[in-house]
């Protein structure tokens, strides 16, 4: 295990921002910390840099407690946000800087950002000023700059936030294929829930300061612990159900109780993703949900549409653009759509 994490709290005032946080990093891994605005991300990370005092609990790094060492003892490169290059020193100054502020010799500076440019992919470009370079590239520059002293653990804090949606899609891939290169354990903070899923191969899923699942990007998605991770991860439906007699009813349309669910509940909710119905024009016994075609959405990969179901709920629907041409559908229709995976959380938990 490279990072542990054991029972952090952390307030600000009378507001915990971490509430007995636990985690495990291992040794190499690529980890998302992904939640919303404010649920205490950036506050872990943080704390793990050594840039944060947590009220207790403790950090340790390979078994060494590291609780109360402080940010430049515990090795760690840093990329935030916002590029943070030094404006007034060239690309290769930026990336040396570390290892000249350490006096290192010449030399071996020299080779280390030659090393770097490569990986980073920006040979030729070592003499420019940061104000020359576009916003991707000075982010490569940054996680250069992070790297050049070896640090043991890498941590990123939004490193694509403030990139526009292609150049971000793009380094995703360089970061993932980069990370598959150094296979250095890296952390990172996002609230885009694809960028989590793309990249990391562990994802810890935030919410209130506390860690809601630690999973795969596969075991998150398709397995959500949480309704909250269920509706973070992607869109969802969500239908409140009566239970009678080891079945939940959506409208009046029964389904099967899974195990976990307790015989006695009175309801139950049930979270259908809108890419996982089967849609006909004719009922398919009473399996399917009957509702009319309020709106529909072709402009897509898919189309996208919303049938207001018997019983009111607004019911959101995902089909390919096959299935739309085949029933030749329009708006006003009546369908039948038919669940192929539902997942059911009792009324206990709450969003
Ligand atoms: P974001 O995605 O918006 O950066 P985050 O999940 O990274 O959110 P944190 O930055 O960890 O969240 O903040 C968690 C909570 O703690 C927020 O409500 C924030 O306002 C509060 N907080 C963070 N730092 C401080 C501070 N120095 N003083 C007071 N409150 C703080």
């Amino acid at each position: 295990m490279s990072i542990l994490v054991k029972n952090v709290t952390k307030t600000f005032g009378n507001f915990t921002a971490l509430d007995n946080v636990s985690l495990e990093v291992p040794d190499g891994s690529l980890l998302a910390l992904l939640g919303p605005s404010g649920s205490g991300k950036t506050t872990l990370l943080r704390i793990i840099a050594g840039l944060e005092v947590a009220d207790s609990g403790t950090v340790l790094h390979r078994e060494e407690d590291i609780t109360h060492q402080s940010a430049r003892d515990r090795k760690v490169g840093f990329v935030f946000q916002h590029y943070a290059l030094f404006r007034h020193m060239t690309v290769a100054q930026n990336i040396g800087y570390g290892l000249r502020v350490r006096q290192a010799p010449k030399a071996k500076i020299r080779a280390r950002v030659e090393e770097l440019l490569k990986l980073i992919r920006l040979e030729g470009l070592e003499a420019r000023y940061p104000g020359q370079l576009s916003g991707g590239q000075r982010q490569r520059v940054a996680l250069a700059r992070a790297l050049a002293a070896q640090p043991r653990v890498l941590l990123l804090d939004e490193p694509f936030g403030a990139l526009d949606a292609n150049v971000r899609r793009e380094l995703r891939q360089w970061l993932r294929n980069l990370h598959n290169t150094l296979q250095m354990t890296s952390l990172f903070v996002t609230h885009d829930q694809e960028e989590a899923l793309e990249v990391a191969d562990r994802v810890v899923v935030m919410n209130e300061g506390r860690i809601e699942q630690v999973g795969t990007p596969n075991e998150v998605y398709h397995n959500p612990a949480s309704p909250f991770v269920h509706h973070f991860l992607g869109n969802v439906n969500l239908f409140h159900c009566r239970v009678e007699e080891g079945m939940a009813y959506i409208g009046n349309t029964p389904v099967q109780l899974p195990a976990h669910v307790s015989r006695d509940a009175k309801t139950t909710r049930v979270y259908i993703r809108p890419h996982l119905f089967e849609i006909e024009k004719t009922p398919d016994g009473n399996k399917s949900l009957h509702g009319t075609i309020k709106h529909l959405n072709p402009a897509g990969p898919v189309v996208k549409l919303e049938v207001t179901s018997d019983w009111g709920d607004t019911i959101n629907v995902e089909i390919p653009n096959e299935r739309y041409r085949a029933l030749q559908l329009q708006k006003g229709d009546e369908v039948y759509v038919r669940p192929k995976e539902m997942k059911f959380f009792s009324d206990d938990y709450s969003i």
